[in-house]
C-alpha cells in the first residue's frame, strides 16, 4: 500500500481495539482494488485501529471532524454513547440501538449499523422462505439485537431471546417499544426455557461468548439437547474463533446446519467498505485475508 499526500484516512474506534480484525481485512480490500484497477487511486486509503477510552469519545469524534477522516468504524465500548454524537442515525441503526459504521455526509457524521446485514447474508444466499421458521437467539447482549432486528427482517414468524438475567431479559424487552414490528415477533424467556424451545426452533444463534477462546470447550447446549432440534434446523454461532466451535461441533453431529460467525465479520466489513468507498467490496479477498491470518495463528 503506497500511502500518498493524497490518501484518505479510515479506521475503527473501540477500547480495546487490537483485537479487531477489521484493518487486516479492510487494507487488504484496499490493496486489491489498487492492484486490479484501471484508473489511478480507485481505493486511495488506509485504514488504523484507534483506542479510544470512553472519556475521550466526544473529544475523538471532533477530532476526527478535524482532520477529514473519511469514515470509521465502531466497536465495543461506542456502539451505544457514539449516537448522540452523530449528526444523522440511519432507522436500523435506532432500532438496534447500535451504530458500527459512520461516515462524512452532507449532514456532518451519519451512522448505521452493518451487523444485521453481515448476520443475514449466508442465511440469504440460502434463498429459503423464513416465515415458518421461528428463532432463538441465546444471549441479549449488544449482537444479539443486531440477530433480532435481522431475524424480523428476515420474516421469522417469531424470536425468542433466552438469557441469565431477568432484569436484562426485561430490559432487553422493554428497548424495543419504539420498533413496534420488532417487538410483536419477540418474546425474552429465562435461560432454562432454551431446552423445551429447541424442538420448535428452526434457527438457534449462538450470541454469547460461550465457545469462543480461551473457553474453547463450552457450548450453550449439550449435544444431546442438540438433537432435539428438528430435521433442516440451523445453528448458527457468531463466534468465529475457533472454527468451528463446541456448540457447531454439536450441531454437525446432530445433523444440523451449522453456520459459523466469520461471515458475518466479513459481510459487516464489506457493507461498510461499499458505503466509504461507494463501489462493491471484494468480498472474497476480505474473507481470504481473514482465513490466512486465522489460519496461521
Ligand atoms: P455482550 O454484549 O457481552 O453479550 C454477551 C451475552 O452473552 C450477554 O447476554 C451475556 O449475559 C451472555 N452470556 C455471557 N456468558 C454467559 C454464560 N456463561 N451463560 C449464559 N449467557 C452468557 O457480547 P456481544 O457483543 O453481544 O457478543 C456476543 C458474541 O458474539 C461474542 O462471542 C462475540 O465475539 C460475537 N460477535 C460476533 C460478531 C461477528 O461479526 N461474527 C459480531 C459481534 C459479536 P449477561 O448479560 O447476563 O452477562
Amino acid at each position: 500500500m503506497v500511502i500518498k499526500g493524497t490518501t484518505r484516512l479510515l479506521g475503527v474506534i473501540g477500547y480495546p481495539v487490537e483485537h479487531s480484525f477489521s484493518p487486516l481485512m479492510h487494507n487488504a480490500a484496499i490493496a486489491h482494488i489498487n492492484a486490479h484497477s484501471n484508473e489511478q487511486d480507485t481505493a486511495d486509503f488506509a485504514y488504523l485501529p484507534f483506542p479510544i477510552p470512553p472519556e475521550s469519545l466526544e473529544t475523538a469524534i471532533s477530532g476526527f471532524a478535524a482532520i477529514g477522516l473519511h469514515g470509521f468504524n465502531i466497536t465495543i465500548p461506542h456502539k451505544q454513547t457514539v449516537i448522540p454524537l452523530l449528526d444523522e442515525v440511519s432507522e436500523v441503526a435506532l432500532a438496534i440501538g447500535a451504530v458500527n459504521t459512520v461516515w462524512r455526509s452532507e449532514a456532518g457524521w451519519s451512522g448505521t449499523n452493518t451487523d444485521a446485514a453481515g448476520f443475514l447474508a449466508p442465511l440469504k444466499a440460502m434463498n429459503k422462505d423464513w416465515s415458518n421458521t421461528p428463532a432463538m437467539i441465546l444471549g441479549n447482549g449488544g449482537a444479539a439485537r443486531a440477530v433480532v432486528a435481522a431475524c424480523v427482517q428476515l420474516e421469522c414468524p417469531e424470536v425468542w431471546v433466552v438469557g441469565r438475567s431477568p432484569a436484562k431479559l426485561e430490559t432487553f424487552a422493554q428497548s424495543w417499544t419504539a420498533a413496534p414490528e420488532i417487538s410483536a415477533k419477540l418474546s425474552v424467556l429465562p435461560w432454562g426455557e432454551r431446552v423445551g424451545l429447541l424442538p420448535k426452533a428452526g434457527l438457534v444463534v449462538n450470541a454469547t461468548p460461550l465457545g469462543m477462546h480461551p473457553q474453547i470447550a463450552a457450548s450453550p447446549l449439550t449435544e444431546k439437547e442438540m438433537a432435539r432440534m428438528g430435521a433442516g434446523a440451523i445453528a448458527y454461532d457468531l463466534i468465529y474463533t475457533p472454527r468451528p466451535t463446541a456448540f457447531l461441533n454439536r450441531a454437525s453431529a446432530a445433523g444440523l446446519t451449522a453456520i459459523d460467525g466469520l461471515e458475518m465479520l466479513v459481510q459487516q466489513g464489506a457493507a461498510a467498505l461499499e458505503i466509504w468507498l461507494k463501489q462493491p467490496a471484494p468480498v472474497a479477498v476480505m474473507r481470504q485475508a481473514l482465513l490466512d491470518y486465522l489460519g496461521a495463528k
